[in-house]
Order: C-alpha cells, then sequence, then structure tokens
C-alpha cells in the first residue's frame, strides 16, 4: 500500500477522472486541481510527494506553474502530461526541471510504472536536507546560493550583482590564489574588454562591506599574483 501524496493537475474532466480513480486504486492519497490557479493554491496548501501536471490548462499554463514551483521548490518531482508533438513544452519543461513526462493519450499502467520509478528515485536520492547544504561558508562568513542571502556572524551583507558574483566565485574557491585574469573570466565573461583593474575596484568594494568591519579579513592579497579567500585562522 502506498500513501504517497500526489497532485493532479489536470483540466480535461475525464482524464482527471481516470487519474484519480487509477491513482486511489494503488493507494495513493490524491488531490486534483482543474486549473493552473487552482493548482498553485492547492501546491502551497499541501505537502506532495509528486504532481501530475498538464501543460494545456486555463489560468496558468503548466509550464508556468512548474516555473514558480521550481523557483522554490527543487524538491517535490514533477511529472508533465503533455500533448503529443509538442516538443517544445517537453524541453521547456525537463529544463525547467521536471523528472519525467508522458505523452497523451498515454497508457495508465506506463505512467502508473513512471510514477513509481520517480518516487524511487526520490527515496534514494541523498537525504533532504537542502537548507543545510545550501550554505557556502569560510569562518564566520556564509553564503546562500538559494537566496543570495550573505551574512557575517549575525550581519547581513547587502551586495550588488556584481560584487556577489564576485565573492560566490572567491568562496566557491576559496583558499585558492586566483589571479586576475581568473577572476575577470570567471565573473566578467570572455566578452570582457576592459582591463583587469576592474578586478581591484571590485574586490575594494567587496572588502569594504565584508571586511573592513571585522576583526578576521577573508580577501587577502598576494602580491604580483591575485586574491584569495581564506579564514585567517
Ligand atoms: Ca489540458
Amino acid at each position: 500500500m502506498n500513501n504517497e501524496s500526489i497532485l493532479i493537475v489536470e483540466d480535461e474532466e475525464k482524464i482527471q477522472r481516470l487519474l484519480e480513480l487509477e491513482l486511489e486504486y494503488e493507494g495513493y492519497q490524491v488531490v486534483k486541481a482543474s486549473d493552473g490557479i487552482e493548482a498553485l493554491e492547492a501546491y502551497r496548501s499541501g505537502k506532495w510527494d509528486l504532481i501530475l501536471l498538464d501543460v494545456m490548462l486555463p489560468g496558468l499554463s503548466g509550464i508556468e506553474l512548474l516555473r514558480r514551483i521550481r523557483a522554490k521548490d527543487s524538491y517535490t518531482p514533477v511529472i508533465l502530461l503533455t500533448a503529443k508533438g509538442s516538443v517544445e513544452d517537453k524541453v521547456s519543461g525537463l529544463d525547467l526541471g521536471a523528472n519525467d513526462y508522458i505523452t497523451k493519450p498515454f497508457q495508465i499502467e506506463e505512467l502508473l510504472a513512471r510514477i513509481r520509478a520517480v518516487l524511487r528515485m526520490r527515496a534514494t536520492a541523498p537525504a533532504a536536507e537542502p537548507e543545510a547544504e545550501e550554505w557556502l561558508t569560510a569562518g564566520d562568513l556564509k553564503l546562500n546560493e538559494k537566496t543570495r542571502e550573505v551574512m557575517r556572524g549575525e550581519d547581513e551583507i547587502e551586495l550588488t550583482p556584481k560584487e556577489y558574483d564576485l565573492l560566490l566565485y572567491l568562496l566557491k574557491n576559496k583558499r585558492q590564489v586566483l589571479n586576475r585574469d581568473q577572476i575577470l573570466e570567471a565573473v566578467w565573461g570572455y566578452d570582457y574588454f576592459g582591463d583587469t583593474n576592474i578586478v581591484d575596484v571590485y574586490v575594494r568594494y567587496v572588502r569594504k562591506k565584508l571586511d573592513y568591519n571585522y576583526e578576521t579579513p577573508l580577501i587577502h592579497t598576494v602580491r604580483g599574483v591575485g586574491y584569495v579567500l581564506k579564514d585567517a585562522k
């Protein structure tokens, strides 16, 4: 007996009814939504082991709904129900983080097998502690890639987007000495035509916010080479 909860988002009544009957027969707990808006509300008000998501929906398309779900939740599995031949929907759906898709019309046995496979994969995925792993740290500095929060101890550090990108790069390569060209390429990209002075300028900006008011500086100049971010201890 399964007791996983599945949210069915489907506007065609016949298919919705079929899915409900079959899934309930298999022992899943099922809730239905018939349009995008209703689905978003249902998604937010419950905890789901899986979402079956029709792409062609009134209100809010399945793709848009998936985008909103994935903006905050990379964990809940989503299987898309797509119309035959809509390659674009499949591609953008998978790009947006759908776990699988099935093309209508489908055999219920195949869909059930895909649901089992996705649920199984999630069950064996590394322990669900996404929150804890999202912080990159060095000393009392921590940065959350998902929320873009940057903290030193209890203080929140406000960075501009470029300052953030620079700090993220230094932090991801902490304890490695990075030269100005490497930093320029990683943060500003190959097509940046300025000189590497911009790196020094931005390192100064970041230090001003991150280091100057704190006892232990984290960004260090390596003379003649570049910079390194490390916990001084
Ligand atoms: Ca539909």
